[in-house]
């Protein structure tokens, strides 16, 4: 500072002119760069929203924010009940894209190759006609297989459909969050609205700086990521105000198709837990010794923070 002072007025314009140039490099670097996907779409009806009230909500909320293009990972048998297959459609004329979550959304951990292939075959046959399909697929769980064979087996498969792995890189309990609304609405409880947006923007902000700090930390560099979703409530009510959140932080949301670009999208880590998404899987072949899971990714942790916040209460009238 005292080099500023002593530099006159239009020196030190200059300056600082020259520095910010020299900076924006490394600035701009710095920025990151996010993609938003949504799975088990279509959800069903809840206690709040119905099936298509939700889905009004949620394209209205993606366009108020001003985003072009997310996706929805689709389970097939889900297409059958409350406009299910309707509903995608309205998701797809509103620009979004469309892929493949399974038929039934079963457990690669718990289901054996053969049977969770024909899922993912089934799912392609149900879905690929609606527009804005895409092949990507998004393992349910994000569980890729317990051992090499059935791991290998079901990534071979993808590749002789054509199909790319819908991974996520930013891994978070959304679905806790939501359960816990749904479980408060039920049980009759005030919900303050303001509150329970607060704790769904911080924790899942939180849970992208925590793993774009792994990725810095093992790539080197923050990828393109893509922060995984549900089609849920929580999500329709708050994500414009998530998305103005993220773009306070100087971050920038991407599709999904730009994401899929990232050198991150080739590089299929050799691991057997996935569980936590592409960066936590790269980290975890490099040998990285900190955490791969964020403290918010616990039943526990979220219960306590929501009973300390006091998002729901008991109505006493
Ligand atoms: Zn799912």
């Amino acid at each position: 500072m005292m080099f500023l002072n002593i530099l006159n007025k239009p020196f030190r314009r200059i300056f600082l002119g020259l520095l910010s140039v020299i900076l924006w490099p490394c600035m701009t670097a710095m920025a990151g760069e996010i993609a938003l996907s949504f799975d088990d779409a279509p959800w069903g009806g809840s206690e709040y929203f119905t099936g298509m009230e939700r889905t009004e909500a949620m394209i209205k909320s993606l366009k108020d924010a001003d985003v072009s293009q997310v996706v929805f990972f689709c389970c097939s048998d889900r297409t059958q009940y409350q406009n299910g297959r309707k509903r995608l459609k309205l998701y797809a004329v509103a620009s979004h894209l469309l892929a493949n979550h399974s038929h039934s959304h079963p457990d690669l951990h718990k289901t054996d190759a053969k049977a969770f292939i024909e899922g993912i075959q089934q799912a392609h046959d149900s879905l690929s006609s609606l527009p804005g399909f895409i092949e990507w697929f998004r393992y349910p769980m994000l569980h890729e297989g317990k051992t090499r064979p059935v791991r290998d087996s079901v990534r071979n498969a993808l590749e002789e459909m054509g199909y790319i792995n819908g991974y996520v890189t930013v891994d978070n309990y959304d679905f806790y969050m939501e359960s816990l609304f749904q479980r408060a609405l039920r049980d009759g409880k005030e919900v303050d609205f303001d509150k329970l947006k607060d704790a769904y923007i911080n924790i899942l902000w939180s849970a992208i700086e925590f793993y774009d700090d792994i990725a810095v930390k093992t790539l080197g560099r923050s990828p393109k990521h893509v922060l995984l979703l549900h089609e849920n409530d929580l999500a329709a009510l708050f994500i414009d105000d998530l998305v103005k959140h993220i773009r306070g932080q100087g971050w920038e949301i991407i599709s999904p198709a730009e994401a899929y670009t990232d050198p991150i999208a080739t590089h299929i880590p050799d691991v057997l837990e996935n569980g936590q998404g592409r960066v936590a899987a790269i980290a975890r072949e490099k040998g990285y010794d900190g955490d791969y899971r964020h403290p918010t990714e616990s039943v526990e942790y979220l219960d306590k923070y929501f009973e300390e916040l006091e998002v729901f209460k008991a109505d006493e009238k």
